[in-house]
Order: structure tokens, then sequence, then C-alpha cells
């Protein structure tokens, strides 16, 4: 068992509708020493992989993101979620529907910051129905720029944009897979 999943199991909780809070040390208050073995421990699994750029999403994918962009040595940006669209042509744009609040924000990236040029890791706190990271993955390929890896702190595996996002071909590295878990006992079982 890694640190993160044992980090679940000891302050994680499980509530109704499939959602599992780790404010306490993830997307509230951050644990940043826990983000930098996280870090490190995307070092060793996208280890040989060109990349030059680390794409999240605002606002929990951000500080994970940070810390990674920092063990990889490049810059990190990330994807702004917004109600109106100024299509002013500067921006790249997706929507994406979001799993936590059920309502449909445009995602956008300044054209400035992603290029043809660009090999992007993608960074996100959690995957669930892949919403998130289809839209980021649009973003990337409208800036003609390479998904050259994902990397999630938590996957729910019993959610179906996991296997949907590795079933395109991509290399997706969830530190935490959960299997199942339970609001009512509370408790987490992870993939082995
Ligand atoms: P997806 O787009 O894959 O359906 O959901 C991913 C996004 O929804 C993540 O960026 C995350 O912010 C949020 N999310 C999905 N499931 C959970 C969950 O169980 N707990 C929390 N805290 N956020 C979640």
């Amino acid at each position: 068992m890694n640190c993160l999943e044992e980090r679940i199991l000891k302050d994680g909780v499980v509530k109704e509708g499939n959602i599992l809070k780790v404010d306490s040390f993830l997307n509230h208050q951050m644990d940043v020493k826990l983000f930098d073995e996280m870090a490190k421990e995307y070092l060793k699994r996208f280890e040989g992989k060109e990349i030059n750029k680390i794409l999240t999403i605002e606002a929990s994918g951000i500080g994970i993101a940070s810390v990674v962009a920092l063990r990889f040595g490049v810059p990190v940006v990330f994807a702004k979620k917004t109600q109106s669209v100024n299509l002013d042509g500067e921006m790249y744009t997706a929507e994406v529907e979001s799993f936590t609040h059920k309502n449909i924000n445009n995602v956008i990236v300044s054209k400035k910051f992603i290029g043809p040029e660009d090999k992007v890791l993608i960074i996100d706190d959690f995957l669930a129905n892949g919403c998130a990271l289809m839209g980021l993955i649009q973003i990337v390929s409208q800036a003609g720029a390479t998904v050259a890896g994902i990397g999630i702190a938590i996957e729910k595996g019993f959610q179906p944009g996991g296997q949907i996002i590795r079933n395109l071909g991509y290399q997706l590295e969830s530190l935490a897979i959960v299997e199942s878990m339970d609001a009512k006992t509370g408790t987490v079982v992870f993939r082995q």
C-alpha cells in the first residue's frame, strides 16, 4: 500500500453519491509533503517520457500539479472554468460537466501557453466519469500538442472514466484506484 492509499484510509471520508472526501489533505487543506511523494512516484512512472509542460484544471488540481511541475522542472498551466465563453479566438475551449456540482463549465486555456511543440503531462486530483480529462485532452489536441501521459491521484475504478481513457491508448497512472467504497460502513477497498 502506498502513502496516498494509507492516507485515504486514515483521513478520507466516504459520502453518499459516490463521493470520497479528502479535503483534510488533498483538496482543501493540502499536505504538500504528500504531494511531493506523489510527484516522485509520477517521475518514476513517466521515466523516459519527454514532458515539457504540466496541464491541470482549477481548482483542486492546481496544488498537486504545482508540486509535480517542480519535480519535473517544467511550467504548469491550469485550465480555467468559466460560465461565459468569450470566443475571441485567443483561447482553446472545451465543455466539462462537473461530477461534484453537476453543472457544465466551459474550460479555457490561453493559446499563449500551449502550442504544437508541447509534450503535456495532464494531472488531476480525481478521475470519475472522465469528463474533466476529456476536456483537457481536447484542449491539448486543439493546440496541436501531444498528451505525453496522464497522472491522477485518486481514480474511482467503479466509475467508467479510467477504462474510457485507457481504451483511447493514453498512459494513465492513478496512484490510488478505489475498487469499491461504502458510505454506510466507511470502508474503502483499493485495486491491487
Ligand atoms: P470526472 O470529470 O472524471 O467525472 O470527475 C473528475 C472531477 O470531479 C475531478 O476534477 C474532481 O474535482 C471531481 N471529483 C470526482 N469525484 C470526486 C470525489 O469522489 N471526491 C471529490 N472530492 N472530487 C471528485
